[in-house]
């Protein structure tokens, strides 16, 4: 019994680890994932940015054609001017210059406004490309480290199954069969544990003397009565 015990306390010990070497490729996934969005995150701003920028160059062209049309306006006005028989007419297209003028004026305005608010938005993807690329090159590094370390994990994971395999021939299926089935009840914790100084190590819980004295004998399999875990001796 007592070999039994100890090939189904290895078989524990391999099971934890691939248990570990599993959520650590879990995490390695996330990670990856983690890096991607923000990368992601990187170039939904660019774009943004330069979908803003088109918008202003079409805003733009739009001001420059009105700024045309006006002027052309101004300057047929003008023209008009030199024909003029009246004082009241001149003084009615003086008005009407005045207030092209003005117009012009206040396109003129907006387009300077535009066009300090492409520079700044130039400026922020420049900015922002710079950021991207010493993102995306920590990003390619990190990757590289996660991705070699993730292949070690699985080079270790397919080693351990094959340990696990070996060792589960070796087991008696019933002995086996007892362990899975107290495992299944502590998903998190262990299923086989020591007892030391008459303590069980999987509830903390003080064993009867009778039954403490009986694992000394190592003869039979032995559970603990609080926790229901199998239990073994561990010498000191
Ligand atoms: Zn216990």
């Amino acid at each position: 019994m007592k070999e039994q015990i100890y090939m189904l306390v290895k078989l524990q010990g391999i099971e934890t680890e691939a248990g570990n070497i599993k959520s650590i490729l879990n995490g390695a996934q996330k990670k990856l994932e983690t890096l991607d969005a923000g990368l992601m995150e990187f170039e939904k701003t660019v774009e943004e940015q330069e979908s803003i920028i088109e918008g202003l160059k079409k805003k733009y062209r739009d001001y420059e054609s009105d700024a045309r049309i006006s002027l052309d306006r101004e300057k047929k006005t003008q023209a008009k001017l030199r024909s003029v028989k009246t004082n009241r007419e001149y003084q009615s297209l003086l008005k009407e210059i005045e207030e092209e003028k003005a117009k012009n004026s206040e396109i003129e305005e907006k387009m300077i406004e535009c066009l300090d608010r492409m520079d700044e938005t130039e400026k922020i993807i420049a900015m922002t490309k710079d950021e991207y690329l010493q993102l995306s090159h920590s990003v390619m590094n990190e990757k590289e480290i996660i991705k070699q370390e993730s292949e070690q994990g699985r080079i270790k994971l397919s080693k351990l199954d094959k340990d696990r395999e070996k060792i589960s021939c070796m087991i008696d299926p019933e002995l086996l069969k007892k362990y899975l089935m107290i495992k299944k009840q502590n998903p998190e914790g262990l299923a086989v544990v020591p007892v030391k100084d008459a303590l069980c190590h999987g509830c903390n819980v003080n064993l009867p003397p009778q039954l403490y004295n009986e694992l000394f004998l190592g003869d039979s399999l032995k559970f603990c009565p609080n926790c229901q875990r199998i239990i073994y001796l561990k010498e000191s």
